[in-house]
C-alpha cells in the first residue's frame, strides 16, 4: 500500500469512530452531573484575542510564552492579535463580562466542552490538540463552593470507574500579596546558589519563581528542601480558608492528601488550587485540575468577581478508563441487515429499511447489485444481528426470509410478519427512539 501523502499534523489525532464511544460517555457522564448541580453550558469561540490569555493566564507561563498557537489573521495593524484557546477559563470569564452575567442569580455555574492547543512538545498524554471538559463557579468566594466543585468533579471521576487511581493533590498558594512576599524571600534564598540551577529553572527564578516548586529537576528540588515554604507566608483569612475546605471535604467524604508544591502553572490562581493525579505517575499526566481566580474577571476588565473552576483532559480520561478496562458501551451496533435482490424486491427494501430505522431499529441495507450470497458475508461482517433476505421468488410469493446471525438458523415468514417479528426479538426496551420533545427536554445536544 502506498504512504498517504497527508498526514494529521504532529500532536493532533483523528478521534476515529472506535475512539468516539469512550468520548461520548464522558460527555454523558459530565452533562448529567452538571445538570444535576444546575451548571449551564456555554460555548465560547475556539479563538480569541491573544490580549485574553496574556491577561488571564499571565504573560510569563509557560502556555502563553511558548504553546500559544497564533491565528494569523492580522491583516491591519490596528488587527487584534487571535490565539487559540489553550484553556477554557479566560474565555468563559472574558464572556461572564462581556455579556453583564454579573446581574445574573450568583453563582453563576458554568461548564464547557470541546477542543484545547498548545503547542508543547509532543508527548504521550500531551497534545497540541486536546479536548477538555471545564466547569466554572463566579461570583461567591466560600469554601463550601470551593468543595461542592472539586465534589462534581470526583462525582465525575467516579462515575467513569477512574476514582480509585487518582488521588486528589489540594494546596493553598494565599493571596496575590502572599506570593509576592513569599517570591522575594525565595529569590534572597537562590542568591549565590543561581549556579547551582538547571538553566530552565534559572531562568525560572527571573520570570515566574513560582514554577521552581512543581519544577521536575532534582537539583532545584534538593535546594528547595531548606528554602522557605509558602505556606510560611499565608496570612490568616488564606489559612482559615483552607481548614474550613478540608472540614467540607471530610463532610462530603473525598480523599485528599495536602500538597504545598502544587502551584499550577497560571498566574490567575489564588487559594486552593487541586489536581487529580495518577496514583504511580503522579504529577505528570494529571487528569485534571482547577482553582480559585478571585482576581481574574476584574484583571478582563468586570467588577470584582471571585471564582473556581476546574478542567480535565478527556484523551487522559480515555487512557484511565481503559488500563482500568472500563468498557464504554457501545451503541452503534447494527440490528439488521436487509439483503435484496432484483428490481421489485430492491423498492420493497427501501420502504423496509425506512420502516424499521423509524421504529429505532439500527438498519443496514445493501443496495447494491451482488448476489444475495455475497451480501450475507457483508452482513456478517457489519456484525448484523439479523438479516432480512428478499429474493426476486419472496417477492412473488409475498414473503421474507429471517435469518438468525448468532444461532446460523433461518425461516420463511411473511413479509407483514418482518417487523413486528424483529421489534420482538430486540425487545422494545432495546429500541434507539430519538423524539425532538426528548431532545429539547434535555436542553443540550449531544456532541
Ligand atoms: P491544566 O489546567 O494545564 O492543568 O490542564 C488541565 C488538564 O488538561 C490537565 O490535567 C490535562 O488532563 C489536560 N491537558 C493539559 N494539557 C494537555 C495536553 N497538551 N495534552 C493533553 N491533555 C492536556
Amino acid at each position: 500500500m502506498s504512504q498517504p501523502s497527508f498526514r494529521t499534523p504532529k500532536g493532533t489525532h483523528d478521534l476515529l469512530p472506535e475512539d468516539q464511544q469512550y468520548m461520548t460517555y464522558i460527555k454523558k457522564a459530565v452533562r448529567h452531573r452538571a445538570r444535576q448541580a444546575g451548571y449551564k453550558r456555554i460555548e465560547t469561540p475556539i479563538f480569541e484575542s491573544k490580549d485574553i490569555f496574556e491577561r488571564g493566564i499571565g504573560a510569563h507561563t509557560d502556555i502563553v510564552e511558548k504553546e500559544l498557537f497564533m491565528v494569523s489573521s492580522k491583516q491591519k495593524a490596528e488587527d487584534p492579535e487571535y490565539a487559540l484557546r489553550p484553556e477554557f477559563t479566560a474565555g468563559i470569564c472574558r464572556s461572564f463580562v462581556e455579556h453583564g452575567m454579573q446581574q445574573l442569580p450568583l453563582p453563576v455555574e458554568l461548564y464547557a466542552i470541546g477542543p484545547c492547543f498548545r503547542h508543547d512538545r509532543p508527548q504521550k498524554g500531551r497534545y497540541r490538540q486536546f479536548n477538555q471538559f471545564d466547569f466554572e463557579v463566579i461570583g461567591l468566594r466560600d469554601a463550601s463552593i470551593d468543595a461542592q466543585l472539586i465534589h462534581v468533579l470526583s462525582k465525575i471521576l467516579s462515575d467513569l470507574r477512574i476514582l480509585d487511581r487518582l488521588t486528589l493533590q489540594l494546596n493553598n498558594i494565599g493571596t496575590a500579596e502572599n506570593r509576592s512576599e513569599y517570591i522575594a524571600a525565595l529569590k534572597d534564598y537562590f542568591i549565590g546558589k543561581e549556579r547551582n540551577l538547571p538553566d530552565i529553572d534559572r531562568s525560572r527564578l527571573e520570570s515566574n519563581p513560582l514554577r521552581l516548586l512543581d519544577s521536575k529537576e532534582e537539583d532545584t528540588q534538593i535546594l528547595l528542601k531548606s528554602a522557605p515554604t509558602l505556606s510560611q507566608f499565608l496570612d490568616e483569612d488564606s489559612i482559615a480558608f483552607h481548614e474550613t475546605l478540608k472540614e467540607y471535604l471530610d463532610v462530603l467524604e473525598i480523599n485528599y492528601v495536602e500538597n504545598p508544591g502544587l502551584v499550577r502553572g497560571l498566574d490567575y490562581y489564588t487559594q486552593t488550587v487541586f489536581e487529580y493525579w495518577d496514583n504511580e505517575t503522579g504529577a505528570q499526566n494529571a487528569v485534571g485540575g482547577g482553582g480559585r481566580y478571585d482576581p481574574l474577571i476584574e484583571l478582563l476588565g468586570g467588577n470584582p468577581t471571585p471564582g473556581i473552576g476546574f478542567a480535565c483532559g478527556m484523551e487522559r480520561i480515555v487512557w484511565q478508563m481503559k488500563q482500568a478496562g472500563v468498557q464504554a458501551p457501545n451503541k452503534d451496533q447494527i440490528d439488521v441487515f436487509v439483503a435484496q435482490l432484483g428490481p421489485d424486491a430492491k423498492k420493497m427494501c427501501l420502504q423496509l429499511i425506512s420502516q424499521l430505522r423509524d421504529l429505532g431499529v439500527h438498519t443496514l441495507g445493501a443496495l447494491g447489485e451482488a448476489s444475495l450470497k455475497s451480501q450475507m458475508r457483508l452482513a456478517d461482517k457489519f456484525g448484523a444481528r439479523y438479516t432480512l433476505l428478499l429474493g426476486q421468488m419472496e417477492v412473488k410469493e409475498g414473503t421474507i426470509i429471517l435469518r438468525d446471525m448468532v444461532a446460523g438458523k433461518q425461516k420463511q415468514i411473511k413479509i407483514e410478519q418482518a417487523v413486528p417479528l424483529i421489534i420482538k426479538h430486540l425487545g422494545a426496551e432495546n429500541l434507539d427512539t430519538y423524539t425532538l420533545k426528548d431532545h429539547m427536554a434535555d436542553g443540550v445536544d449531544e456532541d
